[in-house]
This record gives C-alpha cells, structure tokens and sequence, in this order.
C-alpha cells in the first residue's frame, strides 16, 4: 500500500490528503528510468574499458598469436633471403664470371618498389609497421628471385653460346697420331724446300703416306675445295664463324664439297703432294680476323699433356719445311 500523504489547508485549518493524478506519476516513473539507463550504459562502458570481455579475450589471443605467426614468417623470409644471397653470390663469382657477363650490383638486385603510397594501406592499425615491412620484405624477395632468375636465362645462353664457340675453334690436330710419320715442320722461319731461303712458314706440316685422312679440326662450312690457290694445290678451306678459318693443303682428293657443313673430326680429304710441295704431307693453315697464326696453340682438343710437349719440340725446331 501506498503511504498516504496530507497537507495542511490554512484556510480550512485542516488537514487534507494530497492527490496525485495519474499523469504525474507516469512522470515521475519515466524520470526514474530514463536516469536508471543512463546510469546503467555509463557503467557499462566504464566497464568495457577496463574489463575484457571473454570474445575480447579470444580476438587479443587471435591477434597475439597472428603477431607470432607473423614474426616466424619473417624469420623463414630470412633464412629464404640468406640462401638467395649465396646464389646470388655464386652466380657474380664464378657463373658470370667464367662466362664473361658483368656481375649483377647488389643495389640492382636488393631495388625495393617505387612509391611510398604503395604500402600506405597497411597504416592506422597497430600492427601496420609489422605488415608493412613483411610486404616490403616479401617484394623485394620476390624481385630479387626474378633478377637471379633472368641472370641464369642470361647464362644458359651464353653456356650455349660458348659450346657452339668451342665446338666451332679449330682445337684438335687435322691428322690422327697413329698415322703421322713425323711433325716436320712448325710455324715460324723455315729453310724453302726449294730456293734453300730462310722464309717465314704460316703454318705446320705433318708428314704422312699419301691417302692419309684428313680430319676438320672444327665445325664448320666448307668455303674452298679447289687448286685456284697459288702453292696450295688441292686445298679445303673451312669456315669456322667467330673470325677463324682453317685451311688443308696439298691434299690428293677431296671428301667434301663446298658449302657443305662438317663437324669436328669429320673426315675431309687425303693427304697428298700437290701444289709446291716436296713430298707427301699435309701443311695446315689457322686464320683468325685474316692473320695466319700458330695453329699449334689450338691443340687442346686431343692430345695430351704429353704429346703436346713433344709436338711442341719439334714445331719449334727451325728446319725445312715441306711447303
Ligand atoms: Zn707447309
């Protein structure tokens, strides 16, 4: 029950009960609740600054362990940076090296991305230093994966490019050992078979029996098969790319045509004695850019340590050549 309240009346010098009509109840009542909620949310928020809630507890949990995750990222990104650098470092001293290519500059392999907006959508978090430098480390990995990547595209080529060269060079001797009377005469000054006059040799002559084979020392294309040549009699010249040509004289016959491609230690011709020549043996020319130089610094292809030695011996031994 409700208290009933009185007031005093001074004109009827009596005391007389208060009336409340319904409308300042309902008042009075809204008042109460509107300041009850008021209170109630301002706790509420107090509260939820201070105190987390369980879901809150779980998304900090989540977000520590990403930040963990995160770091262990990195450190695999470091371990996949260190093996890149030891490539990276193989391939300056001693792939592009060997081939000649200049070595890649680390500022060229380690260049990041232009642009300081590109990262800008990582900002206003707490952890957007975090992901930022993740991504930024991640791109310059990536780009440092493609320039390493480009460089071995490089040197395939360039391996490729040097097999052909060194497939090509005239590198083995044109007459196999077995057959070969003698290494008669090198280049340099020689006595002529024929005036007796000390004159420069332009090349080597192996003494062999007529229908010797003949060997090409190097792939190549064959340009001249023919005696148009003064003192060469029949002779085979062939055209070996990168500025070297070999030339085969006095032979008695032919085994290839002109224009007719032909690789190493193909068999081209016999020897013979044609042209000015004294007797039977082959004299073998090597030109590089037109200059006729020592065919014997080629000799790498098939000879030994040993029998280089002997070879050189004797090419070097100033006697009379065979022409
Ligand atoms: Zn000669």
């Amino acid at each position: 029950m409700a208290k009933v309240k009185y007031y005093y009346d001074s004109e009827t010098l009596s005391y007389r009960k208060i009336k409340r009509n319904k409308s300042t109840t309902f008042k009075y009542v809204a008042v109460f609740l509107t300041a009850a909620a008021l209170f109630g949310f301002l706790m509420v928020f107090i509260a939820s600054q201070y105190i987390e809630s369980p879901k809150e507890r779980q998304m900090a949990r989540e977000l520590q362990n990403m930040e963990l995750q995160y770091e262990l990222i990195n450190k695999r990104m470091d371990d996949a940076i260190a093996a890149l650098e030891n490539v990276e470092e193989r391939d300056n001293a001693i792939y592009r090296l060997y081939f000649e290519a200049n070595p890649i500059p680390t500022e060229q392999r380690r260049a990041g991305f232009g642009g300081i907006n590109r990262y800008k959508k990582y900002e206003g978090f707490d952890n957007s230093k975090l992901i930022a430098e993740s991504n930024k480390r991640l791109d310059i990995l990536e780009k440092a994966i493609v320039v390493q990547s480009k460089s071995l595209d490089e040197i395939a080529k360039l391996a490729e490019d040097k097999e052909k060269f060194l497939e090509a060079i005239p590198a083995i001797q044109p007459i196999s050992n077995e057959n070969m009377t003698r290494m008669a005469s090198g280049y340099g000054y020689r006595t002529d078979p024929f005036t007796k006059v000390r004159k420069f040799h332009y090349g080597m002559d192996f003494t062999a029996p007529r229908g010797t084979p003949i060997y090409a020392s190097g792939d190549g294309v064959i340009t001249r098969a023919d005696s148009q040549s003064t003192g060469y009699g029949n002779h085979i010249r062939i055209d070996h790319g990168y500025g070297y040509i070999s030339l085969y004289g006095h032979l008695y016959k032919y085994n290839v045509k002109v224009n007719q491609r032909v690789k190493r230690g193909d068999l081209i011709g016999f020897v013979g004695s044609t042209g000015r020549s004294e007797a039977p043996h082959l004299h073998y020319e090597v030109f590089k850019d037109g200059e006729r130089i020592n065919p014997i610094n080629f000799y790498y292809g098939n000879l030994s340590a040993e029998e280089y030695d002997i070879l050189l011996r004797k090419a070097s031994l100033e006697n009379q050549s065979l022409d």
